[in-house]
């Protein structure tokens, strides 16, 4: 982005924050060549996809949120930060197809199912946070056949009793 006062690139974001109702973000930037600030906002144009939020109101899908989420169900994990930046570009290719409104239950489910696949306990991690805080939903539903798929995948194969 360049300077608006003295047409140098390079810039630091020093605040962002929601506007215009959670449509835009606006990011107070100052200018690495002369220190001025300068404000610019972000909407979601470029990200048509949003998320329901159980008040009614919508705002753009924020992957970042989604990686913060992971990171907290990953800490003193052997995940690495690649890995769940990838993870959470997976799960939002998946989430666009469900678009262009989506809900957070949606995006929880899309995310357990990724993390299903990289570590046991930060899934588990995240399923419980997630559970605390959702009723009892399509949510609850869809987390119990997860879990009753890992189950089912964990059980020894199944031996056909011998016939004397
Ligand atoms: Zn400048």
């Amino acid at each position: 982005m360049r300077c608006p006062w003295c047409a140098r690139s390079g810039d630091k974001v020093v605040d962002s924050r929601s506007a215009e109702g959670g449509k835009a973000v606006r990011r107070r930037r100052e200018c690495l060549s002369c220190g001025r600030r300068f404000t610019t906002y972000e909407r979601a144009e470029e990200t048509n996809l949003l998320v329901a939020k159980r008040d009614g109101s919508k705002e753009p899908f924020d992957r970042a949120k989604v990686v913060a989420g992971v990171n907290k169900a990953v800490k003193n994990r052997p995940v690495t930060e690649d890995q769940v930046e990838q993870l959470a570009v997976k799960a939002e290719e998946k989430l666009r197809r469900k678009g262009p409104v989506i809900t957070t239950q949606e995006i929880g489910i899309e995310v357990l199912s990724q993390l299903r696949r990289l570590d046991d306990v930060a899934y588990l991690r995240f399923a419980s946070v997630y559970k605390d805080f959702q009723e009892l939903t399509d949510f609850e539903r869809e987390l119990g056949l997860l879990l009753q798929k890992r189950v089912a995948r964990k059980a020894p194969p199944r031996r056909s009793p011998s016939r004397a």
